[in-house]
């Protein structure tokens, strides 16, 4: 590791006390959870639909059951732990520094680390809702239920998460925005931000540091004034908050 990147991310993050965290999918991976789309990942897995198409919006409505059965066995993060990098963003947070993770994750693993303000640009399987009657119902019910999850009114509950085909939560991406727009430090990792709306959603930073850690190369290194290429708990267990 160069320790040279390392002293100066851990300068930025002592100077700086509005940072803004984006994180992909490489946050979760460290914690065990599959990337949906690296080579090893979710996607490349074999099932009777390809992965793209069952965590469709058509999907879920004419094959429910088949859905759950994937999304049951693949997408239960109830069962996974955050690592040190959650951990750390959390205390970052506390401490006054933090103001803001946006996150591509479903997993809720930043809420289980202790952070306060996370805008999930895909929704989460924490929250679910019944598609009748909208009554809430918690991750534990839907992945503890066998077959289809019903609502007490006898509707399908369905998962508060983007599915292809659905548009992001206005709400939630203004919020993300506004946070990227206001930040003074914003801190890029575990994306290869290939997809939307991470590539778009990074344009609007106009503030002092850009930091980029990811484990391969970005369209975007050359936009950043830090740019790691190392494993993002190897980075963030050197935080120290004092
Ligand atoms: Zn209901």
């Amino acid at each position: 590791m160069d320790n040279s990147l390392i002293d100066s991310f851990l300068e930025i993050i002592k100077e700086s006390n509005n940072i803004v965290f984006f994180g992909g999918a490489g946050v979760s991976t460290e914690s065990g959870i599959p990337d949906f789309r690296s080579k090893d990942g979710l996607y490349n897995q074999k099932y009777d639909y390809p992965p793209e198409e069952i965590l469709s919006h058509t999907f879920f409505m004419n094959k429910t059951e088949d859905f759950y059965k994937f999304y049951k066995d693949k997408l239960n993060s109830l069962k996974y732990e955050p690592n040190v990098t959650h951990i750390k963003l959390a205390e970052l947070e506390k401490a006054g520094k933090l103001k803001a993770v946006v996150t591509q994750n479903i997993d809720g693993l930043h809420q289980k680390a202790g952070s306060k303000t996370v805008y999930e640009l895909h929704g989460s399987v924490l929250r679910n809702y019944c598609m009748k009657c909208h009554k809430f119902y918690d991750a534990e019910y839907v992945f503890n239920s066998a077959g289809i999850p019903k609502c007490e009114c006898g509707g399908i509950i369905k998962p508060d998460v983007v599915l292809y085909e659905e548009g992001l939560d206005n709400n939630i991406v203004s919020k993300s925005l506004d946070a990227i727009l206001n930040a003074e430090t914003l801190i890029i990792a575990g994306t290869s931000l290939t997809v939307q709306p991470a590539s778009g959603l990074i344009m609007y930073f106009h503030g002092k540091n850009l930091i980029l850690i990811n484990r391969d190369e970005t369209p975007y290194d050359y936009r950043a004034n830090l740019v790691i290429h190392e494993k993002l708990g190897d980075v963030f267990s050197k935080i120290e908050i004092v």
